[in-house]
């Protein structure tokens, strides 16, 4: 049994099997299992788009790959982040609103920038 506390509605229930990408039987609300549930955190290849607020700053962005512990973005201009900057990340279409730390980015080119995050627990 693995339980999992929805972000929507706080409600918990047993997510122990099946895809890392779970939708709480409650509400219907994507849930992320927790990075302790170590078979459920293969990534997820998606393309979704999302906003970081970095500051008072709003960045388009695509989500390109998801998993319970964490997301990656590409962000269509250059962006630098500081290590372990915290930024809030919405995926509306996922309905992910949730602060996230920068583990890595990559300023790239004119085409844009990729960064890896991590969830806040
Ligand atoms: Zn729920």
């Amino acid at each position: 049994m693995l339980f999992v506390t929805c972000r929507r509605c706080r409600k918990s229930f047993d997510a122990s099997s099946g895809h890392p990408l779970k939708k709480c039987p409650l509400c219907g609300a994507p849930v992320f299992l927790p990075e302790s549930s170590r078979r459920n955190t293969e990534r997820v290849e998606i393309r979704k788009g999302c906003v970081l607020f970095k500051g008072g700053l709003g960045l388009d962005a695509t989500a390109v790959d998801i998993s319970p512990a964490g997301a990656g973005v590409v962000l269509k201009e250059r962006q630098s982040f500081e290590p372990d900057e915290e930024i809030r990340l919405v995926i509306e279409e996922l309905d992910i609103d949730t602060t996230a730390r920068v583990v890595w980015s990559d300023v790239g080119s004119e085409k844009g920038s990729t960064a890896g995050l991590v969830f806040s627990p």
